[in-house]
């Protein structure tokens, strides 16, 4: 891949990647309200719904820290020179492909193969 290219998707990676840390600090934020409002509420059933809440966002944090880490590994792979190529069969991942989703790892193909092998349908593919 070209120079120009790779620095447009590392531009795109930062972006996505600023992104997921706001919505980190906005979940971080919410649990810590959640915590800090925590006092003087005795009712079971509020507790229960707050623990529920606390939950939620711990869950999401995870999840957005899932993503940044997808991101982090794509932005090294732009680093070491081997973004775009498919970590499977070495075949160069199709630009729209990347453009659609920029931490992609592998083609289409190897995406489905691994997918099929696994049985899990909750992977984004083209
Ligand atoms: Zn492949």
């Amino acid at each position: 891949m070209d120079a120009k290219k790779l620095e447009h998707f590392r531009n795109l990676l930062n972006e996505q990647l600023r992104a997921n840390n706001e919505q980190v600090r906005d979940n971080q934020r919410a649990a810590a309200d959640m915590i800090a409002n925590d006092d003087g509420v005795k009712d079971s059933l509020d507790l229960s719904m707050q623990d529920h809440n606390q939950e939620l966002a711990l869950r999401l944090g995870e999840r957005e820290s899932e993503a940044v880490a997808e991101i982090d590994e794509a932005l090294r792979r732009i680093d070491e020179g081997t973004y775009g190529d498919c970590e499977r069969c070495g075949k160069p991942i199709p630009v729209e492909r990347l453009e659609a989703l920029p931490t992609a790892r592998y083609d289409a193909a190897c995406q489905s193969q691994i997918e099929s092998r696994q049985g899990a349908g909750d992977i984004s593919t083209l």
